[in-house]
């Protein structure tokens, strides 16, 4: 092989068992391509140099395409851990969805268009019945924003109060909370409303609207109530949410109830079986 000037050194190539020469260049016994490139312009003219083949470069593809997709596995685990209070939260996803909530179409929608909503600082405001499906709702965006890597906690407001009252770094706390691109508050509801739990909840929802960061809010009450609040304290909280989400209304059979049917079904078909 030429020595190549320069300092430039043409690493030496051993052929396989099953690979053969052509016009002096080594080709793969495999798929036939050349694992040598011979070099046209001066000064380094005449030299050969190795060439990944075709099927080298398809398996070196293919080993990387493995350790991007084993990091970006590894990267949606951790953010899947930091986001959600409790495990079951992360089968909260679209696949489980099982065709019952009419207006799940505006859940892909907020995923499909999540850099404008993030940049208009667009949220939703889920309310309704209970069990009529705004927490699955929120999880299944949540779960498929982080599988795109977005970092977001889905929490309630019973622990955001609980957790600012635990603290005397409420402002880390608060600062924390408005780090994520997208936060989503679950249950809030008038009834465990102290003022002093009411002027947190304002905090955190004043600071994201104040840095222009999306949120997503679920409530029992009905809309009626968010545009009647019983006190200035509920009023300004409710005037914000409604600033930066849009209302979506939840009606219909309630999610557990008709879990709770299939399930008497499920016992009353085996009680059938088995008599
Ligand atoms: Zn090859």
């Amino acid at each position: 092989m030429t020595t190549p000037s320069f300092g430039i050194k043409a690493a030496p190539l051993t052929p396989e068992p099953d690979d053969y020469i052509e016009n002096g260049i080594i080709y793969c016994g495999k798929c036939h391509s050349p694992k040598q490139l011979l070099l046209t312009t001066p000064p380094m003219s005449g030299t050969l140099v190795p060439i990944p083949c075709a099927c080298l470069k398809e398996q070196r593809d293919r080993e990387d395409a493995a350790k991007a997709a084993r990091g970006h596995r590894e990267t949606v685990a951790r953010l899947k851990r930091q986001a959600f209070a409790c495990a079951p939260m992360r089968t909260w996803t679209f696949e489980h969805d099982n065709g019952n909530c009419p207006q799940m179409y505006l859940a892909h929608y907020f995923v499909e268009h999540w850099p404008e909503m993030a940049e208009k600082n667009t949220g939703y405001l889920l309310w309704g019945g209970v069990g009529t499906g705004k927490s699955f709702f929120a999880g299944c965006i949540a779960n498929a924003l982080l599988e795109q890597e977005v970092p977001i906690r889905m929490t309630n407001f019973a622990e955001v109060i609980n957790d600012l009252n635990a603290t005397f770094e409420k402002n880390e706390y608060i600062s924390h909370l408005c780090h994520y691109p997208l936060l989503i508050l679950d249950d809030f509801g008038m009834e465990r409303g102290t003022e002093y739990g009411l002027e947190q909840v304002y905090n955190v929802i004043d600071t994201r609207y104040r840095i222009q960061k999306p949120l997503i809010v679920t409530t029992n009450l009905s809309l009626h109530d968010l545009k009647h609040p019983r006190d200035s304290a509920h009023a300004r909280i409710f005037d914000r949410l409604l600033a930066m989400c849009v209302p979506i209304m939840f009606t219909g059979s309630s999610m557990r109830k008709d879990a709770a049917k299939a399930k008497l079904a499920d016992i009353a078909d085996n009680a059938a079986f088995t008599q």
